[in-house]
């Protein structure tokens, strides 16, 4: 008999830390969006896992290796548990469409909005006795592909106004997610938990 546990699947840049508008490959380029944590660890409390999801072409692109891309992932979440904050489980897509790599290419399935890396946490939650019930889980993000690839997982999909904030091009788009926050702890405390 297998537990069924939520889930707050989080995209990383632009919504747990600030995008910097190019590829985070050093420790130090990290910074938390103010609340971001607090977010998280009330997520945590109420009994969310919390799975991060990011796309990091940078790694196909030759930008960033996967050793800083894993390192950057590790140092988030120390700063991160410093606030009982820390993250679950983090998936990374290193592919791109446009930079074959003979490597990464095999991943492609996974880069957002495509649910790859999505179907592959909920998975691997399985394996470990745990069954995610979609239609209680969330997906948050500051990017349109953030929003199709919750709805295309099944999940509900949260717009965050923070890094990108691609407001206007889901409109555009009539990609309509089911709440639109200032920011991640807009979107736990309004809307995910209220
Ligand atoms: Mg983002």
């Amino acid at each position: 008999m297998s537990e069924t546990i939520r889930v707050l699947f989080l995209d990383r840049d632009g919504t747990i830390n600030e995008d910097t508008g190019s590829y985070i490959a050093e420790n130090h380029q990290l910074k938390i969006i103010p609340g971001a944590a607090e977010a998280m660890a009330l997520a945590r409390a109420a009994g969310f896992r919390i799975v991060v999801v990011t796309n990091q072409a940078g790694i196909a692109r030759g930008i960033a290796t996967v050793e800083q891309v894993e390192e950057v992932n590790r140092y988030l979440n120390e700063l991160l548990s410093a606030h009982e904050a820390a993250y679950d489980s983090c998936y990374y897509c290193p592919s791109h469409p446009l930079y074959p790599h003979p490597e990464y290419d095999r991943y492609k399935d996974c880069r957002k909005p495509a649910t790859g890396m999505v179907d592959r946490a909920i998975a691997d939650f399985r394996s470990g006795g745990y069954e995610v019930d979609r239609s209680a889980s969330f997906f948050v993000g500051d990017k349109m592909v953030d929003v199709e690839c919750g709805m295309a997982a099944s999940l509900r999909p949260i717009l965050v106004r923070t890094g990108h904030n691609e407001e206007e091009v889901c409109r555009e788009h009539g990609i309509v997610p089911e709440f639109i926050a200032d920011d991640l702890y807009q979107a736990v405390t309004s809307h995910i938990l209220a």
